[in-house]
């Protein structure tokens, strides 16, 4: 691996601009082909939204993306063939909800029958998230963009849908936090298209709920994005943020405040609002800069706790707590070989804005008391409690991932991640599946470099044949 600048004679075939798990997936699927890459980053890290600390005292700590779905194959299979081992996660037991400070234990993987005094959640709750499911299979995932359908879709947020489909109040609270923990945005921010989409490119509701939380990488996430740096044929040049990108058909220069990169193709693999501080010359085509302008990452903060032992299994308790009065979801982490137990748990879109105006001391003391509520008194004294704070992280901006309001959707088309003459856009956003997810950010890492490798071997196609 190299951090310094790059050397003279390596003129690279590609530039790619942020060193996240996409942009290193790219890399790293061009370099294998014998193409120099050079990966330009605006942090002194790779991983961007993966970053792991692998000191932590009692195990290493997932501070971003951590939790490896069933389903998410590219990414497991990339890890894998770089040396990584994984264990499954979600110990068995029962999942616990806490509402108007009554704590619920939920039947083995179920949703609660009684909620409130009242009775048959576990059927209301399916309705409604069945409801989600059957308008993500009628718009896709990719597509389509012009129908009337659609627009009607992209014209209202997800909390006027709620209140037009789901009745019973309580439901709606329910579905209502989890789509604030799921994209880190209140319901009445986002399209109900983006949504229906974004179920539609995890699959649908179940995957999204429980089997995209399958296993977690031993030693952490970030070492994906680590073990690419060292291959050969990637340069690496961080703490470089990208300030302009100048392209024309057939070349492209890439300036950061230090120096300028050139070469015939370039991947943009920052998410849609980083890619807005970037200036473009020319100026990218309109779809693309409504895209980049008007499309914010979620809000959401990760906390986790330290304690001796996973003590709430020893009730049958999963260590998921699902807390709709505090607003957030906590799972059991722990991993293999850890000398203490971890619970962590999300904190997005509203209630992350209410949580995080109760002050340092406010926010620690508020999810301990939740946790002492559902999980037992022992839960009072963590061995440690660490919060990391996505909104405040200099060019990520916020997690876990890119939301859109109404009716932006519906206009910018493919723009997610159209090419542009030399360049081509990746990050987990611009994913075909499993968009917001580490799988997402793999699969558009890879669908990035094969173009761009579709693209030389038609170049050198039409050379041979013009000779
Ligand atoms: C708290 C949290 C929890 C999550 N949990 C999970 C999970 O359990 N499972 C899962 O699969 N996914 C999870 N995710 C999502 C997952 O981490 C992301 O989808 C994935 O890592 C995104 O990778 P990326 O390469 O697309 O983008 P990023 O990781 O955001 O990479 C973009 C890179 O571009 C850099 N950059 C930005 N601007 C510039 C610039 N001007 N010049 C140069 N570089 C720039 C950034 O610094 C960053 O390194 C989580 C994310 C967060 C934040």
């Amino acid at each position: 691996m190299s951090t310094a600048t790059p050397r003279p004679a390596a003129v690279p075939n590609v530039i790619v601009v942020g060193a996240g798990l996409s942009g290193m997936t790219a890399a790293y699927t061009l370099a294998a082909r014998g193409l120099e890459v050079i990966v330009v980053e605006a942090k002194d890290r790779v991983g961007g939204r993966t970053h792991s600390d692998p000191d932590y005292e009692g195990g290493p700590l997932d501070l971003g993306g951590m939790l490896i779905g069933v389903t998410h194959d590219r990414s497991r299979r990339l890890g894998e063939t770089l040396g990584l081992t994984w264990a499954h996660a979600r110990p068995e037991g029962r999942m616990t909800y806490r509402v108007n400070g009554d704590v619920i234990l939920a039947p083995d993987s179920s949703y609660p029958t009684t909620i409130d005094g009242s009775d048959g959640f576990d059927v209301k709750l399916a309705e409604a998230y069945g409801k989600f499911d059957v308008l993500a299979a009628r718009v896709g995932a990719d597509g389509p963009w012009d129908t009337a359908f659609d627009r009607e879709l992209d014209m209202m947020t997800v909390a006027t849908w709620l209140e037009l489909n789901v009745p019973d109040p309580v439901v709606r609270r329910i579905v209502d936090t989890d789509l604030n923990i799921i994209v880190g945005a209140a319901t009445s921010e986002i399209s109900m298209l983006f949504w229906a989409q974004y179920v539609a490119k995890c699959e649908n509701m179940h995957a999204l709920q429980v089997t995209a939380n399958d296993a977690l990488w031993i030693g952490g996430a970030q070492q994906i994005s680590q073990r690419i740096a060292e291959q050969p044929g990637i340069t690496l040049v961080t703490e470089s943020p990208v300030t302009s990108v100048q392209y024309t058909d057939d070349s492209v220069t890439v300036h950061t405040k230090k120096s300028a990169y050139t070469a015939a193709h370039a991947i943009i693999a920052v998410p849609p609002a980083s890619a807005n501080a970037i200036a473009y010359i020319p100026e990218l085509p309109l779809q693309r800069r409504q895209l980049q302008a008007r499309a914010p990452m979620g809000r959401e903060s990760k906390v986790q706790m330290r304690y001796p032992s996973p003590f709430w299994r020893e009730s049958h308790q999963s260590g998921e707590v699902f807390d709709l009065d505090l607003g957030y979801l906590a799972l059991d982490v722990t991993r293999p070989g850890d000398l203490s137990a971890t619970i962590v748990a999300f904190i997005g879109g509203k209630d992350y804005d209410a949580w995080f105006a109760l002050g340092d001391t406010g926010r620690r003391q508020a999810v301990i008391e939740s946790l002492v509520a559902t999980l037992g008194p022992a839960a009072s004294e963590p061995l440690s409690y660490h919060e990391t704070d996505w909104p405040s992280i200099p060019y990520t901006l916020g997690a876990p991932v890119t939301v859109m309001p109404p009716g932006l959707l519906s206009s910018i088309g493919t723009a997610l991640n159209a090419p542009i003459g030399p360049l081509r856009f990746a990050g987990t956003e611009a994913a075909p599946m499993w968009t917001g997810y580490m799988e997402g950010a793999v699969r558009a890492g890879e669908a990035a470099a094969q173009s761009i490798l579709d693209s030389l071997a038609t170049s050198a196609t039409t050379a041979a044949g013009s000779r």
